[in-house]
């Protein structure tokens, strides 16, 4: 069993079976959470004997990495694991700093953000996804999920930084792993342990209604983001096949009552995708979609992937598009692509190992 599988009470209950002192899973929690222990012989204050139980008994990180590509400029690692079953997955870091200041400053203030999966592949099928591409093949643990948190917060903390932002936006669609990624976030978040704000996550999903919904309901403070990618009905569903089972007026009704329920904005995301989505009037209807809505858009230059077609809106495209939509009242940001270079996109190392790259 992995042991960021466990959450504290069962931890607990473990050890008091194996007649261990009350706060002996306290210890280990620390351990596990706080010093970022990654081995059991790196608990230097647990006896030896139980340390090896703790190895026969508990797996410590499920994968091994299997390529880890850092970006010309430096500011993008991307890791590949494979986990025991074979199956691949993938966790980035993304560094963004201001440029401007000198590298002191830039230290200080550039956050760390981790991307990552949630499943090994997806069933939703967008055609630009690589990650889509693939097919679905399993849904990760809630141990699966946070111990790809911990690898780079180990790697980070070995250079004296923290991890700033944690977006569940890497491999597969949250919402369809849903328990699994909310144990997996109450473990990140757990204040005995890594303590990590929820504030400081974000969900991106591809618009599953029932789970914005509950989601709203179960009022966690993690940020929201939802990938629309097309304003009109007909359009989505050429480039997403979740829009027959939820149409765009239903999903945009759930973010309604997610922010009705918790008076957080939600993020609305749109790759740019050459003549298909990134036109004036595309943005005009988007606005129209989104008019009143307490809420952000972010757009993205499509990042090209080998089974579809389309390529990346140039920079005018999407300067227009942006000012479109502001036009109209409705915030938005470009979002610079990351990482291209070393194929950080959505799936596209796991999907691409093998093949050129
Ligand atoms: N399944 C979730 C989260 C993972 S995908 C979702 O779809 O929201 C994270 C984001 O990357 C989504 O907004 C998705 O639409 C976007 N994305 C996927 N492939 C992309 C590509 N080739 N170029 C740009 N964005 C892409
Ligand atoms: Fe899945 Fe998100 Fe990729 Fe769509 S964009 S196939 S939902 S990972």
């Amino acid at each position: 069993m992995l042991i960021y599988d466990l959450d504290f009470t069962t931890l607990d209950n473990t050890l008091k079976e194996w007649n261990e002192p009350a706060y002996r899973a306290r210890q280990i929690w620390q351990g596990l959470y706080q010093h970022l222990y990654d081995s059991p012989e790196r608990f230097s204050n647990l006896s030896k004997s139980l340390r090896e139980k703790l190895a026969r008994e508990f797996t410590f990180p499920p994968f091994t990495v299997k390529t880890c590509l850092d970006s010309a400029d430096k500011s993008t690692r991307k890791t590949l694991f494979q986990l025991p079953d074979g199956n691949l997955i993938e966790a980035v870091l993304m560094r963004y700093g201001d440029p401007a200041d000198d590298h002191e400053a830039r230290n200080a203030k550039t956050r760390r953000t981790l991307c990552i999966s949630t499943q090994a592949g997806c069933a939703m099928g967008c055609v630009f996804c690589a990650t889509g591409q693939m097919g679905f093949k399993r849904n990760l643990s809630s141990g699966e999920i946070v111990a790809q948190a911990m690898y780079y917060a180990q790697m980070l903390k070995a250079q004296n930084e923290p991890v700033s932002n944690i977006v569940f936006m890497g491999m597969g669609e949250p919402f369809h792993n849903y328990e699994n990624v909310m144990m997996a976030i109450d473990r990140l978040n757990d204040p005995g342990g890594f303590k990590f704000g929820a504030r400081r996550m974000t969900i991106s999903t591809v618009g599953l209604v029932p789970q914005i919904k509950r989601f709203a309901d179960e009022m966690r403070q993690v940020n929201l983001a939802v990938s629309l990618h097309a304003a009109d009905d007909e359009e989505r569903l050429t480039i997403m096949p979740i829009n027959k089972k939820y149409k765009i007026r239903d999903v945009i009704e759930a973010c309604k009552y997610y922010i009705e329920k918790t008076r957080r904005r939600v993020t609305f995301e749109w790759a740019l995708i050459e003549g298909v989505n990134d036109s004036p009037e595309a943005a005009k209807r988007l606005a129209s979609r989104l008019k009143g809505l307490l809420c952000h858009v972010n757009v993205i230059p499509l990042n090209p992937t080998h089974g579809y077609h389309g390529g990346a809106s140039n920079g005018a495209r999407a300067q227009t598009f942006k000012q479109t939509l502001e036009k109209e009242g409705i915030p938005c940001t470009i979002r610079m692509r990351r990482g291209v270079d070393i194929n950080a996109g959505c799936g596209q190392l796991a999907a691409y190992t093998g093949q050129e790259m």
